[in-house]
């Protein structure tokens, strides 16, 4: 039966595979090959997950390879911090690349490019500074200004630009560019830079280079040499997708092409580099793993797995115009995943106590839970019971509206896995706060003596003498506004830090908990999922379990 199925496949393609397919049909490829190519200049973000998903995904899915080339042509602004952890993450992703390649490891032959562009009258260097340069450029309505230096000959060329490179210069004093057209509507068509000159040691290089290659110049022809197929970007890169084509065809390589699909936003967060790197700098989050932070290890240490990233770049698709993802379509990835993983124990972080009044002192009581209810034939652990028990102080309430089915005074609820238990009053402290709560307990209502007594509700609870005390902490959403992406240039994103991203407090759990060692988060019954944060040691609330995203 099985087999009949697969006859017919529902074919609901992107419009990346339908390009792909349509390829591997042709002939155009035989075989599929992409690339991710981050910038070694900060730590992947959820953005970049969403990347790595297509990219490796895309191969996988045909059968091709994908390679990880950094890249790393600017060397004022990177750093191997950065190529270690992105390696790490993408590692912890599930994925696993062909090649590690770097856009340094071209240089020599980027460089050999230039000059075959050179002697072809395609490219020259020149002296003009950045400012002359980008007046020149004109405007989108304006032609732009041809270069006083835009007609030196080929000879002069090739020995200035060997100059540039011997570091004859300064950084500023002169560039290469190509030589196109300084009226094309396309701005960056008018005599794009291809080298600028920057003496800075590279962090893989060291200081053999002086000169280095912009984006446009280096990126296709990185990709040809790797016999790339399909080079993802981001969608604004459509614009440079012409220059991009343009290198390629005068230099005669192998004709990689470049593809745009929307990148990802989402709601209440940055996802910029230069903003994050900010957020660290200033403090604002404990590193770049603060699991506030919307980077890859900061999710992997507020708990995310990386099946629920995984699951969330599926959902989300691929676009090819801008839109923001809700930020509870992640965390519905994530608590669709560890609910059917994490195990269960129960915890309470307001506590308050409950003294149950006919139990006799000492006494204890054992009872079985199942690890995970989602299996109940599965592992069970076991819970203590005693006389003294901590629950939520939301769980009590001694004028309750209508329809409260938790604890009021005269009230019957069960602690879960155990007893019914009847408020029987309260005692309060001079500022009129309630500080104990009298309850007597059922012995009939013992789950499997006898027959199941229901009532409407069911709390949960630690055992005063037999709770480990454990810190939590409590993460919110590290901004408080929404379009986090609308606000202006010109305001500081930073006065919409959300000051209650963080609240640690006490709290009391099951002592097996200590024991736990699933390795991913565990579910607090009826409050949440949490990890433990490999740094400090609390408990991080990865997610709750209310579900605010209706699929
Ligand atoms: P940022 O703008 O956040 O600093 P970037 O684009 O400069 O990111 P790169 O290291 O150059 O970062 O990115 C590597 C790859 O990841 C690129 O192909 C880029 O298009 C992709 N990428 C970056 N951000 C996103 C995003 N938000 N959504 C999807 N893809 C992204
Ligand atoms: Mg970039």
């Amino acid at each position: 039966m099985e087999e009949t199925k697969n006859e017919t496949p529902e074919r609901n393609l992107n419009f990346l595979e339908e390009i792909i397919e349509a390829d591997l049909a042709s002939g155009k490829h035989s075989s599929v090959m992409t690339r991710f190519p981050p910038e070694p200049n900060g730590y992947l973000h959820i953005g970049h997950a969403k990347s790595i998903c297509l990219n490796f995904g895309l191969a996988k899915k045909y059968g091709g390879k994908t390679n990880l080339r950094f890249d790393d042509t600017n060397p004022v602004k990177e750093d191997v911090e950065y190529v270690d952890s992105i390696k790490e993450d993408i590692k912890w992703l599930g994925f696993e690349w062909a090649n590690e390649f770097y856009a340094s490891d071209y240089f020599d032959q980027l460089y050999q490019w230039a000059i075959v562009l050179i002697k072809k009258g395609l490219a020259y260097v020149d002296d003009q500074t950045q400012e002359e340069i980008r007046l020149g450029r004109g405007t989108v309505s304006q032609p732009g200004k041809e270069s006083p230096y835009r007609n030196r000959s080929v000879e002069e060329n090739l020995k200035l630009f060997e100059e540039m490179k011997e570091g004859k210069y300064m950084d500023g004093e002169k560039v290469l560019r190509a030589k196109i057209d300084m009226a094309h509507p396309n701005m960056l068509f008018r005599d794009p830079l291809m080298y600028r000159i920057i003496h800075t040691s590279h962090h893989r290089t060291g200081d053999k280079w002086c000169i280095y290659p912009m984006y446009d110049y280096a990126h296709g022809e990185c990709d040809s040499i790797e016999h790339i197929t399909h080079s993802i970007c981001t969608l604004e890169f459509d614009v440079h997708r012409p220059l991009y084509d343009w290198f390629i065809e005068h230099l005669g390589i192998f004709p990689s092409h470049q593809y745009e699909f929307a990148r990802l936003n989402l709601t209440y967060t940055v996802m910029s580099k230069r903003k994050l790197l900010e957020l660290v700098r200033n403090n604002f989050v404990d590193g770049w793993d603060d699991p506030r932070m919307p980077t890859i290890c900061g999710l992997r240490r507020r708990g995310y797995t990386p099946e629920a990233i995984r699951m969330f770049a599926e959902k989300v698709g691929v676009a090819k115009r801008d839109n923001i993802i809700d930020l509870s379509l992640l965390e519905w990835c994530l608590r669709d995943d560890l609910n059917r993983r994490s195990n269960r124990y129960m915890a309470v972080l307001n506590p308050v106590k409950v003294v149950i009044d006919n139990w006799e002192d000492g006494k204890v009581e054992y009872f079985d839970a199942p690890m995970n209810p989602e299996f109940p034939d599965g592992p069970k652990r076991r819970v203590t019971f005693s006389k003294e028990v901590y629950i939520e102080r939301e769980d009590f309430m001694e004028e309750p509206p209508k329809k409260y089915f938790r604890l009021k005074p005269d009230g019957e609820v069960r602690l879960k896995y155990t007893y019914i238990v009847k408020c029987v009053g309260v005692v309060k402290n001079a500022d009129g706060e309630i500080t104990e709560i009298h309850c007597t307990y059922d012995p009939t209502s013992k789950p499997g003596a006898g027959e199941w007594r229901s009532v409407k509700g069911t709390i949960h609870w630690a055992s005063v003498d037999h709770s480990a005390m454990i810190k939590v902490n409590i993460l919110d959403k590290l901004f408080t506004e929404e379009q986090m992406g609308s606000i202006p240039e010109g305001e500081d994103y930073k006065n919409y830090l959300n000051p209650n991203s963080l609240i640690v407090k006490d709290a009391y759990a099951e002592e097996d908990l200590l024991k736990d060692n699933s390795g991913i988060a565990v579910q607090f019954e009826r409050v949440g999922y949490f990890f433990k944060d490999m740094k400090n040691g609390g408990y991080n609330k990865a997610t709750g379990l209310k579900d605010t995203f209706k699929l």
